[in-house]
């Protein structure tokens, strides 16, 4: 069995591949950029993904299909999109042995074939609002890929809404960046700092992107979801129109929202160790494992095996149906079995052996801290749920300190410089520069603007320009 993962200070990005690797989580594919993703990743994708499904439904929104292919003419109707996206696009020009009268592009994102569609919806103001998320893979050329951060095709969720007025597109920009944070924080234990981006930073075509934006333990930011408001950009490039109450045409104002399987990247980067993956019970596939054990062949079969299996469907009930699981690897050591599940990262190990069928124990051991606790056979119901519950809030607390600890505020650019030189992490800062002096912070230092605070209305002095009327925005280097 693989234990071999790089330990984390000696080569972060090493480590983060050993425990992608360990876990099988996923492989690389043919195709250079694209991935594999094996079933333990897989797991959690659907973890992810029906957790999330779930809060887009209680917000009202309902799951729709659009199609891979888009003509290419459909780009070029919004002229920042285009920009943005077409040095990312992967263009099918032949098909059915000829060469297509139109190339079609794959999707990168959605918004052009969905506006399309929505115009031919569209008519008056009863059809609004249209609340509608597809869950699909899409398509960026990305030239400098890693698993699950950075791939060329991706899975993920795009919500896409139209509505009859700004304030009401405004309010589900933002309401969808608190799913987001809420899911993040309570799901997957990360902590999120939820902010604007920078008009450098802004989708092609949004006026404005909201963001969460989470700090990995080698101090970079990681941007883990964007929800955008896109004015009337895309409803003008489309022509989605209705008639309002008074009889008046006008353009529909819509958003857009996505969240991908970078997600999976995330949690390896905010709770593994040198052990391999750890996972917030909320979000693990699995949740607690169940070892049965004895060098007695027959003791193993009679008495330890039906006893764990009463313990597993005991928290089955409880907990739901494959979140609990019986370990019936006894061609492995029991060192062995124990390593396996570590390096996936299941939450809550359960053994039970000789020692704990005399006492009537299990012996319980914690993924995330290693510490051993005795839990009484009757207790079971009692004491689990209640110790994932505090795994759970440990690993949340834990994120954020360690974020709250690399945080530091700055009011000039040497000042800047030389945190980031010697400390990393994220800086606070007043700001109120332009799009060429973001430019200009990136090539001197790589830090980016990750987001002006949206809980902060503070103003004050331009660390850079020394412009007065700066907000508060949180630069670092990023994934
Ligand atoms: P966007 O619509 O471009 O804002 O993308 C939505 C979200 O998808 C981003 O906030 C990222 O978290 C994620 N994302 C963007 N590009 C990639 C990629 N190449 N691989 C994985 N996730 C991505």
């Amino acid at each position: 069995m693989a234990r071999n993962i790089t330990p984390r200070e000696k080569d972060y990005s090493q480590w983060y591949l050993d425990v992608i690797k360990a876990a099988e989580m996923a492989d690389y594919a043919p195709v250079r950029g694209c991935m594999v993703i094996r079933p333990t990743g897989y797991a959690i994708w659907e973890s992810i993904q029906s957790q999330l499904d779930e809060r887009f439904k209680a917000t009202g929104h309902v799951n729709a299909y659009f199609p891979l292919l888009i003509p290419s003419s459909f780009l070029e109707k919004e002229a920042k999109h285009v920009e943005g996206f077409s040095p990312e696009c992967a263009v099918v020009t032949h098909a059915g042995g000829e060469e297509l009268e139109e190339p079609l592009v794959i999707r990168p994102t959605s918004e052009t074939v969905i506006g399309y569609m929505y115009s031919k919806w569209v008519q008056s103001w009863r059809d609004l609002p249209i609340l509608i998320n597809q869950w699909c893979n899409v398509l960026r050329w990305e030239k400098r890929p890693r698993l699950f951060l950075r791939t060329s095709e991706f899975l993920w969720q795009e919500g896409h809404t139209a509505h009859a007025t700004r304030e009401e597109a405004m309010e589900e920009t933002l309401r969808m960046l608190e799913v987001y944070r809420s899911f993040m924080e309570e799901v997957l234990a990360l902590p999120v700092v939820v902010g604007e981006k920078s008009e450098g930073e802004r989708f092609p075509g949004a006026e404005n992107t909201y963001t969460c934006e989470a700090m990995m333990t080698d101090k970079r930011a990681l941007q883990a979801g964007t929800s955008h408001f896109l004015g009337q950009n895309f409803a003008k490039a489309f022509d989605i129109k209705f008639q309002n109450r008074d009889g008046e045409l006008e353009y529909a104002w819509t958003t857009s929202w996505g969240a991908s399987t970078r997600l999976i990247g995330a949690i390896i980067m905010t709770h593994a160790d040198n052990d391999g993956l750890v996972l917030p019970p909320n979000v693990a596939p699995i949740k607690v494992v169940v070892i049965p054990m004895s060098p007695d062949q027959n003791r193993l079969q009679d008495i330890m095996l039906p006893e764990a299996q009463k313990i597993v469907d005991k928290l089955t009930a409880l907990l739901g149906r494959n979140r609990v699981i019986l370990d019936t690897q006894f061609h492995m050591r029991p060192g062995d079995r124990f390593f396996y599940h570590l390096q996936r990262g299941v939450p809550l190990r359960l053994e039970l052996g000789e020692a704990e069928m005399s006492s009537s124990c299990l012996r319980a051991v914690r993924r995330d801290t290693a510490e051993v606790l005795n839990i009484s056979f009757d207790a079971v119901e009692r004491e689990v749920p209640k110790l994932l519950d505090e795994i759970q809030r440990s690993l949340f607390e834990r994120a954020k300190a360690f974020r709250e600890s690399n945080t530091y505020q700055v009011s000039s650019f040497d000042e800047f410089k030389e945190v980031l030189n010697k400390k990393g992490g994220f800086i606070k800062a007043y700001f109120a520069g332009t799009p060429e002096d973001e430019r200009a912070i990136k090539e001197a230092t790589t830090a980016t603007v990750r987001c002006f605070l949206l809980d902060d209305s503070s103003e004050g002095t331009c660390f850079y320009t020394k412009k007065p009327g700066g907000r508060l925005a949180i630069f670092a280097k990023a994934y």
